[in-house]
């Protein structure tokens, strides 16, 4: 079984058509600046170096024709034809309350998820946006849509709902949604299979540490309370994003500074976290090589996050009563001795205590426990990709 996977943003559009029964790419890529001057097809066919096929990339129609060209082309694709595609999973951000797990698309879902489009008024427009383009040009191929937020969908009512006014919450389904989902999902998954134990025995909590970071507490397969919140922009600071900071400091800011709505939003969401702190950059490689350099901002903004990794370790282990096992995941998590070692450091009074040898391992998935540690601590490369055309071969056989 063949799946294309989409995750459309508003001027880009990624995909990877996944052959299932053997878990391999086949062929993977990006359109980018669709609907801006300059666009093009970032084209990789798997054991194949990439190709960038210029072309004018008016809309996300034209950018989807483009890539179904390039999957069927005799040299860079990898089908003869559209028609070898079994089915289309689209990453779709925000479920709300609707979605507690993936679905068959249809007229009913696509309104649902437009309902949806105030919780999310940057994602989901342009996820919309992709699934139309599909149906255009693959009317007859099955869709289903996969949610960032319909694994957290689990979460108890004490968990999720914020202390504001009731009404708040009715009107505008204002609360914790949480999200990379389809990842902490993932990795729970794998990680039971690692542990070699159900996943239904299981207390974890997986730590998606990347660009954007979350955590999971996640109890016998069920997420139960997560980091993020209403939007992606609570809990841990990010590359860019603030995470949890005291609420008065948007008044605060807003009087002192004479700042507009849109201008705390652009702080918050791209001024602030490990870039603002460190004044030197967002991505983790270039805090390392400044820490190098002596560079003490960039020191204390890497700080600040395993601290803040640290606190949701000990709060989720709380919230589960236990834990077996905590999972690193994400560019970061995956890639970044120095913060798991940091951010599990004086965690040994709850059992977890890593090897510094089996630590320094990259990108694959390991056990990098200490021999005598309680508490298991495993790294596991996510795959958000695979994970959803799981989700859709597993749709799709239900229907059967
Ligand atoms: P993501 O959003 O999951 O792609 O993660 C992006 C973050 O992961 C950035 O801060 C990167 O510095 C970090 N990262 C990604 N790959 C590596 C790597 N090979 N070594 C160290 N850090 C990495």
């Amino acid at each position: 079984m063949k799946i294309l996977v989409i995750n459309s943003g508003s001027s880009s559009l990624k995909y990877q058509l996944i052959d299932i029964a053997s878990r391999t790419v086949l062929a993977k890529g990006v359109c980018d600046r669709i609907g801006l001057e300059h666009s093009f097809i970032k084209h990789t066919k798997a054991g194949s170096d990439p190709v960038v096929i210029d072309r004018n990339l008016c809309d996300h129609r034209v950018a989807l024709k483009e890539v179904i060209n390039a999957l069927t082309d005799k040299n860079i694709g990898v089908i003869s034809d559209v028609s070898e595609i079994d089915a289309v999973g689209h990453r779709i951000v925000h479920g709300g309350e609707k979605f507690r797990e993936a679905v068959l698309i249809d007229d009913n879902v696509i309104q649902a998820i437009k309902d949806c489009v105030d919780l999310a008024p940057l994602h989901n427009p342009p996820n919309i946006t992709g699934i139309e383009a599909c149906m255009h040009i693959m009317p007859d191929t099955p869709m289903v849509a996969v949610f960032d937020t319909a694994f957290h969908q689990t979460m108890p009512k004490h968990a999720y709902i914020y202390a504001l006014p009731y009404n708040l919450y009715e009107k505008y389904g204002l609360r914790k949604y949480g999200f990379h989902g389809t990842s902490h999902k993932y990795v729970s998954e794998r990680a039971a299979a690692m542990l070699n134990r159900p996943l239904s025995e299981l207390k974890l909590i997986t730590c998606h540490l990347g660009n954007g970071s979350s955590i999971c507490a996640v109890d016998r397969g069920k997420s139960v309370d997560t980091s993020m919140g209403f939007t992606p922009l609570d809990g841990l600071p990010m590359g860019t994003r603030s995470g949890s900071i005291d609420p008065a400091v948007i008044t605060f800011l807003m009087e002192k500074e004479n700042m507009s709505e849109k201008d705390i939003n652009d702080l918050l969401n791209k001024k602030s976290g490990v870039l603002g702190l460190s004044e030197v950059s967002s991505d983790f490689r270039d805090l390392e090589q400044a820490i190098e350099e002596g560079n003490e901002k960039a020191s204390l903004a890497v700080d600040v996050f395993c601290y803040c990794v640290k606190k949701y370790i000990g709060a989720y282990a709380a919230v589960l009563g236990g834990v077996d096992a905590v999972v690193f995941t994400a560019g970061i998590g995956e890639n970044n001795d120095f913060v798991r070692s940091k951010a599990v450091s004086g965690l040994e009074f709850m059992g977890i205590r890593i090897d510094e040898a089996k630590n320094k391992t990259r990108g694959v998935e390991i056990d990098i426990s200490a021999p005598d540690a309680k508490v298991r601590t495993l790294v596991i490369p996510t795959n958000e990709e695979l994970a959803i055309a799981r989700e859709v071969k597993e749709i799709l056989e239900k229907r059967k």
